[in-house]
């Protein structure tokens, strides 16, 4: 089982090395990589949930960029586990090449320039589906990635948009049947769900994986920190330790 597990966004370094010293106690029970944003890249990144409504809290914070960079670098070659963050441009990619994983965000599923430039990754890219995108467009986005590359691409199902996109106590709706038909029908791709981004809910993080594995994920990405109320970006989401280590509990 893949398992990419970390905060939202890079924390300043010993308090990230607090947080992978936590979740390396699970490096041998699956295949654990470390990941977080060096650079945010959502739109609307600092909304909070109170009393059931999404309300933005806090001023635009985009991320340590280089800084956090270098952290997940460190974080490689301290403790001997891949990390994994998202790429926005050719200069960010250039920039990463010492991680072991490029992720290509869902606002990035469309890029082509960027899907391009990132055959030069040669490594693994974790492509995440639009929330607009069909599976043809996601399986097409794989396939610029792939060509003429050795890159490997695992596909990430991260919540689409749906008639009822309204409801502001979702963030978006995991697309469940996308994950068994993509193993169905393209078994060669591994499929993970993200199951913190996709709902935008902490309580919802543990039924959701659950779901996407009985539909035959082979792997999640939950984001968890210490404190995530403390976290500049989806703090509502973020499950804390305890929580963490329930879910792994009853998903491993
Ligand atoms: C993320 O994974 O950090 C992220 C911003 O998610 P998404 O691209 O799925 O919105
Ligand atoms: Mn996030």
């Amino acid at each position: 089982m893949m398992v990419f597990a970390g905060p939202c966004g890079v924390l300043p370094r010993e308090q990230m090395e607090r947080e992978v010293e936590f979740l390396a106690q699970w490096r041998d029970d699956c295949d654990l990589v470390i990941r977080a944003g060096a650079h945010k890249g959502q739109l609307n990144p600092n909304c909070k949930m109170v009393d059931g409504v999404l309300v933005p809290t806090k001023e635009e914070y985009v991320g340590l960029g280089e800084e956090g960079v270098a952290i997940l670098e460190h974080i490689e070659r301290t403790y001997d586990i891949p990390t994994c963050t998202e790429l926005m441009n050719s200069e960010q990619v250039v920039r990463a090449a010492e991680l072991t994983w490029a992720q290509v965000g869902a606002r990035h599923c469309g890029n082509l320039p960027l899907l391009r430039f990132l055959r030069s990754w040669h490594g693994k890219v974790l492509l995440k589906r639009g929330p607009a995108n069909t599976l043809t467009e996601l399986l097409g986005a794989a396939a610029h990635l792939e060509y003429q590359s050795d890159n490997e691409v695992i596909l990430c199902e991260r919540g689409v948009v749906t008639h009822d996109h309204g409801d502001s106590r979702i963030r978006w709706r995991p697309d469940i049947l996308a994950i068994a038909q993509l193993k169905a029908d393209h078994p060669r791709y591994k499929v993970i769900l993200d199951c913190s981004h996709s709902t935008g809910r902490r309580d919802l993080v543990l039924p959701m994986a659950k779901a996407g594995i009985a539909a035959g994920a082979d792997g999640v990405m939950i984001e968890v920190m210490h404190d995530p109320d403390q976290s500049m970006t989806d703090s509502a989401q973020g499950v804390d330790h305890d929580m963490f280590c329930r879910i792994m509990e009853a998903i491993l």
